[in-house]
């Protein structure tokens, strides 16, 4: 690649980000550190109507948390500043008219109503209304009045808005990364509106501007915009600039049945759309860091949404990721979400996680429950629990026998509980009443060792034992449970089973 790689994530403000949005803010963030090259983020606000007030900010966080943040944006080494629209403002009209001037774009005066007007009658003929080149020339345009006239109206205040003149009779042949060769009609497309008398341009004309002024050497963005990569190019032409190279990205589509993946989807199978809760009035939608997935997860689940290096190995470190990720490997094809593999993605790092760290996390949540944390090795607790774990979240229930005796017994386990049991376990007792040394190993050996003596068997004895203990036939190694909650403790449990049971 010979001009320095500096790649964008353009998003506009209208709402959290989507987890799509932050798959092709990742992806352009891995291209750009595979080149050596630059991430920036652009705040594209050039619809003022659709402006959500702290979206910005929940847009940088999000980046922040996935640890994929940009090196140039809003107030951070703004080397090509401003990075939000609304402030670049007044420098977009030099260009529309650049564009008037050199016959690219035309002033159309069409009133919203007239327009309407049009449509409606369109669609009583069973048609569509599409403003470009077979009538430019037939309604209220620049291209059929007079420039005194044109510059009289303006400064009448009228409405008006300027369109691109889409050349005719062409087919281009493009290229994007992904796709390959990607062919358009010139006479298909209809002359978009560039910029509009409110002195605001809109997303196209910014979009371009934007990314020739800002260097951008690749636009790397979902699929959805693929239908205005030939207005972009031709804009490019327009202006006489070198385009820079396209990759449009595949969709991401629902776990099941068809289409791309909605916030409704999430809703209904219950995971999360959005990298970060978001909170409106009409309710919260949940978010991949509330819900306790690991940022290290998310961008490895993502990252493999729509790529992979060409082996089977899913689980990549980010640094890993930027080492093999390859723009060339992206699939055309949508890549289905599938949140029970998100889940198996979270465990993954959650196994690899520091038993401390982890025993930190689990703090508050015992906390909250009422116990007193200090009184209990929480480390080793986890250590003997987190294979079994998604999240740490699932801790309590994965260890709340540690901390309290049971207070209800599995009903299916019980039936274990026969006869003999209550003898047995009475003598259980007086077996561990008499072990000084309370480890596991030493517990287990001894133990043992008295069932083969006396012949007992094995099943007859710890079931119920953990049954006592636990409450039910889970949890970890039994020896480990009896060390931890201590000698005591493990006898009043088998007493009060005794006693319920
Ligand atoms: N502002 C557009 C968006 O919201 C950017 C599209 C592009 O990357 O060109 O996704």
């Amino acid at each position: 690649m010979s001009k320095q790689v500096r790649v964008r994530f353009a998003p506009s403000p209208t709402g959290p980000l989507h987890i799509g949005g932050v798959r092709t803010a990742l992806f352009n963030y891995l291209f750009a550190k595979k080149h050596n090259g630059v991430f920036y983020l652009r705040i594209e606000d050039t619809d003022q109507t659709r402006f959500v007030p702290g979206a910005e900010e929940y847009i940088m966080e999000a980046l922040e948390w996935l640890g994929i943040s940009p090196e140039e944006t809003v107030e951070k080494n703004e080397k090509f500043g401003p990075y939000r629209q609304s402030d670049r403002k007044e420098l977009y009209q030099t260009y529309a008219d650049q564009l008037i001037n050199s016959g690219w774009a035309y002033y159309a005066f069409d009133t919203p109503e007239a327009l309407d007007a049009h449509r409606k009658q369109h669609e009583a003929e069973g048609k569509t209304f599409i403003y470009n080149h077979h009538n430019r020339e037939k309604l209220d345009t620049s291209l059929v009045i007079s420039s005194e006239e044109v510059a009289k109206r303006i400064a009448n205040g009228e409405h008006y808005v300027i369109r691109f003149k889409t050349p005719v009779d062409e087919t281009l042949h493009l290229k994007d990364i992904i796709r390959g060769d990607v062919k358009f009609e010139t006479n298909l497309l209809d002359d978009k509106v560039l910029f509009k008398s409110d002195g605001m341009p809109t997303y196209h004309l910014a979009n371009i501007v934007d990314d020739h002024l800002m260097e951008t050497s690749h636009v790397i963005r979902g699929e959805e915009w693929l239908p205005s990569m030939p207005l972009h190019v031709l804009l490019y032409r327009a202006f006489g600039w070198d385009a820079p190279e396209f990759a449009h990205l595949p969709l991401i589509l629902k776990p099941i049945g068809n289409g791309k993946l909605s916030k409704r989807d999430g809703d209904k199978l219950g995971f999360p759309v959005f990298p970060l809760e978001w909170k409106t009035e009409e309710g919260i939608s949940s978010g991949y860091r509330e819900k306790g997935f690991f940022p290290e997860a998310v961008v490895n689940f993502l990252a493999l949404l729509g790529w992979n290096d060409g082996t089977d190995k899913e689980l990549f470190s980010l640094e890993e990721l930027v080492e093999a990720f390859d723009l060339n490997r992206v699939h055309k094809a949508g890549a289905k979400f599938d949140p029970e593999k998100n889940k198996w993605f979270n465990h993954q790092y959650l196994i690899k996680q520091n038993d401390a760290d982890l025993a930190k996390d689990f703090s508050p949540i015992l906390v909250e429950k009422a116990i007193d944390v200090s009184k209990y090795d929480v480390t080793r607790i986890v250590s003997l629990i987190k294979e079994r774990a998604n999240f740490v979240s699932d801790f309590w229930d994965l260890t709340d026998f540690f901390f309290q005796a049971p207070t209800s017994y599995d009903e299916k386990a019980s039936k274990n509980w026969k006869e003999e049991t209550p003898a047995l376990m009475q003598e259980l007792i007086s077996v561990l009443e008499n072990i000084e040394d309370f480890t596991s190993v030493n517990i287990e050996a001894i133990v043992k060792d008295w069932l083969t003596k006396n012949e007992i068997g094995m099943g007859k004895v710890m079931q119920p034992f953990r049954l006592s203990l636990v409450g039910a036939l889970k949890g970890p190694h039994l020896f480990d449970i009896v060390e931890i909650i201590g000698k005591e403790e493990t006898i009043s449990r088998i007493q009060k089973a005794i006693a319920i049971l």
